[in-house]
């Protein structure tokens, strides 16, 4: 991480060294971390992969957002960059993140192809952080690929992603060759052993069918 979050111990700043008082008092080693904990890697644990991102109707305790990225920089050659986020606090989603810490600024002259394969779809906030994104940025392409739909049934959430799709953003629900994909791609192995094929899980396809019904009805 390229930015740390101001030290506590400095004394510089009285009001802030007694808002942390309690905290400053403890040693720290690392501050790695901002004030809300968004995890990165490379890869996800299976374990978060088969929880977070099954493409169950109803979502109970899926509460953390997961993104897997893949962005593609096309200038005199190509580059691509690839790793997950994860959302621990609400005080950031996945998606904000995103452009706070993986691409805060796109340079002009190359064009960028980002796809994001998603737990589920952006809430109202995060949709206007990636029209504005994408209003900026001209030569952003964004594609998400989600597990769920987020709360698809509030007129809010409806309006959030139509405007979304008029702002250039392309979405669509993850199939079953899709999680297939992530699994391959965004999932830790086990070290040393043959890559685990990945096991649908029932039901997949049926879920897959009815949020995608659901998104074009949205979307119509
Ligand atoms: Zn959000």
């Amino acid at each position: 991480m390229a930015e740390k979050p101001e030290e506590p111990q400095a004394s510089q700043n009285g009001e802030e060294q007694a808002e942390n008082a309690e905290e400053a008092e403890k040693p720290k080693e690392l501050e790695e971390l901002p004030p809300f904990e968004i995890v990165t890697g490379d890869r996800l644990p299976a374990f978060f992969f088969k929880f977070q991102f099954k493409n169950v109707e109803y979502s109970s305790g899926r509460n953390k957002t997961f993104l897997c990225y893949i962005i593609e920089i096309q200038g005199k050659e190509t580059k691509t960059k690839r790793g997950y986020l994860e959302d621990e606090h609400a005080a950031a989603h996945a998606e904000d993140a995103f452009f706070n810490t993986i691409l805060p600024s796109c340079e002009g002259g190359v064009r960028y192809n980002v796809t994001w394969y998603v737990s589920s779809s952006p809430c109202v906030s995060c949709a206007d952080r990636i029209i504005k994104a994408l209003q900026k940025n001209k030569n952003l392409r964004l594609s998400i690929v989600v597990g769920r739909l987020f709360m698809w049934e509030e007129p809010e959430i409806q309006a959030a992603l139509k405007k979304l799709k008029a702002a250039g953003c392309k979405m669509r629900i993850m199939k079953p060759q899709d999680f297939e994909y992530v699994w391959k791609n965004f999932v830790e192995q086990e070290e040393g052993e043959e890559a685990k094929p990945f096991t649908p899980w029932e039901d997949i396809q049926e879920n897959f069918l009815y949020y995608e019904e659901k998104l074009a009805e949205v979307l119509h």
